[in-house]
C-alpha cells in the first residue's frame, strides 16, 4: 500500500517498526532513521523481512529532506522526540509528504507542551494538499479517539472526561522512567492543568490526587491531576465539555527521588557551569538514568489507560468507562519492549494504516478525534491493543 519513513529508533521506534513490518501488505518498504544509525541497525537485524536504515540528524529540516527525496516515503512517522516536531514538518512541507506523531511539540528551553505551534501549520499543509496527524500513541491517540468513540455511539451530550493513565509496573530500579527520562520528567513536574466551564484551571505540580480503583486486578492507585495534550485538541473539538481532567499514576517511592532531585535542583532545564562548561542538570540526570529501551526484560505487571466520560443519552444520565489493559510481560515477548513503547508504537502504526490507505486523508493538521474512530479502533484491537468498555453508574464523587 505505501513506503513510510520512520524516525527515532528508541522505544517506541522499535515497536513501531516491528509492527509495520509484521503487515507486508500495508507496509510495502520501510525506512528506519535516527541520530545514531547503529540502534536502527540492530532493530533491522532482527526482522523478518528487510528494511532500509539512514543516519539522521532530524533537528535539521535540510537532512530530513534529503532522505525523503532518497526514500520517496509517502509519510514520515516522527517518533524522535517533540523537539524534532516543526523541523521535520518542515522538510515534509518541502518535498510534498504526509506527516504522523505522537507528541506535540516543546521548546527545549521551556517545558511548555501545546499545539499552537503544529497547529500553526495547517494552511500550509492544506496549500500543499499533504496531511499531518498530531498525537497518534496512546495518550494522546487512543485517548482522543475513544472520546470521539464515546460522542459517535454513546453519548448525545459528553458533560464530564476523566482520563486515567496507570502504569502499575514493576522495573525492579530505584528510579527508571517509562520513555524518555528528559520528556516524562519534563512533563510531570510541570503544573496541572484541567478545564472547567470554558477555562483553564492552573493547580500545582501533583497538588490533587484521587485513589481510582482499576480493574481487571490492577486495584486502587493513587492518580494526580497532570496537564495533557489531548485535553487542549478534545476541548476544541467538543467545546460543549464542562470539565476535564487527566491523571497518572506514581507510586510513593517515585514521587519522593523526584521531589528529592528537584530539591536538588537536577531537574532543571537551563545550563548551569560546571568545570567550565555548560551542562542541563536534566540532560546529565537522563544519562545516569536506565535506558527506558532496557526496562523491557526486567517489568512486570500491567497499564491501564482509558477515559471516564459522562453525559447524556436519550434525556438521561449516563456514565462509561473505556479502556485498554496491557501487560508488560507479554508485550516484551512480542516485540522486545515493555508496554509503555508497546501502547505508544501500536496507535502509531494503526494511525500510519489510516493514512495509507485513504480510512483517513484530507489536506492540513488534524488530530484524532476528528476523525471516524471505527476504523482506527478495529485495527488497533486486531494489532495487539483490544478495549473494554463498562456503564458505571452516573454518580461520581470525584
Ligand atoms: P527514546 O528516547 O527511547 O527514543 C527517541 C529516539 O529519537 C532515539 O533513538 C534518539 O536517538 C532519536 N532522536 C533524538 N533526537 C534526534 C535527532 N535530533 N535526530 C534523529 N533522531 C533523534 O524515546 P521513546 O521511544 O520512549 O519516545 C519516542 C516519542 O514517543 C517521544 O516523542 C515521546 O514523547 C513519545 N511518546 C508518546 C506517548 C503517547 O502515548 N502519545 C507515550 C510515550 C512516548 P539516539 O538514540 O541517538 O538518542
Amino acid at each position: 500500500m505505501g513506503s513510510v519513513l520512520v524516525i527515532g529508533a528508541g522505544g517506541v521506534g522499535n515497536v513501531v517498526v516491528r509492527k509495520c513490518a509484521a503487515v507486508p501488505d500495508v507496509f510495502e518498504r520501510l525506512c528506519l532513521a535516527s541520530r545514531t544509525v547503529s540502534k536502527c541497525e540492530r532493530i533491522a537485524a532482527d526482522l523478518p523481512r528487510p528494511i532500509e536504515t539512514a543516519q539522521v540528524n532530524a533537528d535539521d529540516p535540510a537532512q530530513v529532506a534529503a532522505l525523503i527525496r532518497k526514500f520517496k516515503p509517502d509519510l514520515v512517522l516522527n517518533v524522535a522526540l517533540p523537539y524534532q516536531d516543526l523541523p521535520i514538518m518542515d522538510a515534509c512541507l518541502e518535498t510534498g509528504v504526509d506527516y504522523l506523531d505522537t507528541a506535540n511539540y516543546e521548546p527545549r528551553d521551556e517545558a511548555k507542551f501545546e499545539y499552537k505551534w503544529q497547529w500553526a501549520y495547517h494552511d500550509r499543509f492544506r496549500e500543499k494538499g499533504i496531511m499531518a496527524l498530531l498525537g497518534s500513541g496512546f495518550d494522546p491517540g487512543v485517548t482522543n479517539i475513544f472520546c470521539a468513540h464515546a460522542q459517535k455511539h454513546h453519548f448525545d451530550e459528553i458533560h464530564t472526561i476523566d482520563i486515567f493513565d496507570c502504569n502499575a509496573g514493576d522495573h525492579g530500579h530505584p528510579f527508571a522512567t517509562n520513555f524518555n527520562p528528559e520528556i516524562n520528567i519534563r512533563e510531570v513536574s510541570a503544573n496541572g492543568r484541567y478545564w472547567a466551564d470554558g477555562q483553564w484551571v492552573q493547580t500545582a505540580p501533583m497538588e490533587i490526587k484521587h485513589t481510582f480503583d482499576f480493574p481487571e486486578g490492577i486495584g486502587p492507585r493513587d492518580a494526580y491531576l497532570l496537564h495533557h495534550e489531548e485535553m487542549e485538541s478534545l476541548g476544541k473539538q467538543y467545546p460543549e465539555i464542562r470539565r476535564m481532567r487527566f491523571w497518572m499514576t506514581f507510586s510513593p517511592s517515585y514521587l519522593t527521588h523526584l521531589r528529592v532531585l528537584e530539591n536538588v535542583g537536577m531537574t532543571r532545564i537551563d545550563p548551569v557551569v560546571y568545570e567550565g562548561r555548560e551542562i542541563v542538570p536534566l540532560r546529565f540526570l537522563q544519562a545516569l538514568l536506565p535506558d527506558p529501551g532496557s526496562l523491557g526484560p526486567r517489568t512486570t505487571g500491567k497499564t491501564c489507560i482509558g477515559c471516564w466520560v459522562r453525559g447524556e443519552k436519550d434525556g438521561r444520565p449516563r456514565a462509561y468507562y473505556v479502556y485498554n489493559v496491557c501487560d508488560h510481560r507479554e508485550c516484551f515477548r512480542e516485540v522486545g519492549s515493555q508496554a509503555v513503547s508497546y501502547t505508544t508504537g501500536v496507535p502509531a502504526a494503526v494511525g500510519a494504516k489510516m493514512l495509507l490507505s485513504g480510512q483517513w486523508s484530507g489536506p492540513g493538521v488534524f488530530n484524532l478525534e476528528q476523525f471516524d474512530p471505527d476504523p482506527f479502533l478495529a485495527t488497533l484491537a486486531e494489532w495487539g491493543l483490544p478495549w473494554t468498555e463498562t456503564f458505571p453508574p452516573y454518580e461520581q464523587t470525584w
